[in-house]
């Protein structure tokens, strides 16, 4: 994952100076903490920063925000140093997050703040999760192992960018998006990244994908009550799955399948998710 200097690339991860130049970086001061995606409203009210116009609005993704030194790779590196600070020990997860452009994954408008942690609107009442907990969720679901995890499920694609830094952590990556213009989305971001290990499904990821097989890791970016037990039948033994559970009150929780039939689960920290919903829309 290493940046390389200014040799354009063709393929994932391409080097933000490909993107921005390196004339473009700066540095950046440390943001507030915002943790709630209620927030992530206010968090754009508070933290709109202008960004030049854009020359031509069907310019690629990789484009969108060429002229704005608040995308630079130092200020990446320096949302990652945030995270390692917050308490964030994987080190393939801390180099994950800063090979993936969290900026692509936002529109025009809100690209400026792609690196400070905070949840951000995604649009159809959705939020991209804040960089903490989505490094957070994929360290818990590695529980510390050296290599790559096989097969991983996410519930809820959204805008792509979870799905991006999981592909860089796992031989292969499925996302269930049920909002069909958001899973459009998330193809349309991550096209330009070309992920060849990574397959979008739109659907409703409460039903997994049993066609698929079984999954060592499965993690959920929208809560439910409970964990569908699709998903915990879906789990291989020795398989990890990261959940935020509960409504007003939730709580991310970690669920090991053991034996054919023997789960242990584990409640961490408190979270704020955007609620699982069944069915498809759109
Ligand atoms: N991982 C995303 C976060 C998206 S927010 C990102 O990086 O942007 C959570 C997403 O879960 C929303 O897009 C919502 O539509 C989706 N979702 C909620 N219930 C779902 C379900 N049953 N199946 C699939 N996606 C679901």
């Amino acid at each position: 994952m290493s940046e390389g200097k200014s040799q354009p690339q063709k393929r994932f991860p391409l080097t933000l100076d490909s993107i921005t130049g390196a004339a473009d970086r700066k540095k950046t001061t440390a943001m507030p903490q915002m943790k709630n995606p209620q927030t992530a409203t206010q968090n754009v009210v508070r933290h709109t920063t202008p960004t030049p116009p854009l020359a031509n609005s069907i310019r690629p993704a990789a484009d969108r925000t060429a002229n704005s030194p608040l995308v630079s790779d130092a200020v990446r590196k320096a949302m990652v140093q945030r995270l390692a600070q917050q308490g964030i020990r994987d080190t393939a997860v801390l180099a994950a997050m800063e090979a993936v452009p969290r900026h692509y994954f936002l529109e025009p408008g809100l690209a400026s703040q792609a690196y400070i942690d905070a949840s951000l609107p995604i649009g159809y009442h959705q939020t991209i999760s804040q960089p903490y907990i989505v490094a957070r969720m994929i360290e818990v679901m590695r529980g510390g192992m050296s290599g790559k995890l096989s097969r991983v499920l996410e519930i809820g694609t959204g805008c792509g960018y979870q799905a991006a830094v999981i592909a860089q952590l796992a031989e292969e990556v499925y996302s269930i998006e049920r909002i069909r213009p958001m899973h459009e989305l998330a193809r349309t971001n991550l096209r330009p990244l070309r992920i060849p290990n990574l397959r979008l499904h739109y659907g409703d990821g409460m039903l997994g994908l049993p066609q698929v097989g079984s999954f060592d890791g499965i993690i959920l970016a929208a809560a439910g009550l409970d964990v569908p037990q699709a998903l915990l039948d879906q789990m291989s033994v020795g398989g990890r799955l990261i959940a935020p559970v509960g409504q007003r009150n939730q709580v991310l929780k970690l669920i090991c399948r053991t034996g054919r039939n023997e789960w242990m689960a584990e409640t961490l920290e408190p979270c704020h998710f955007v609620p699982l919903k069944p069915g498809t829309f759109g």
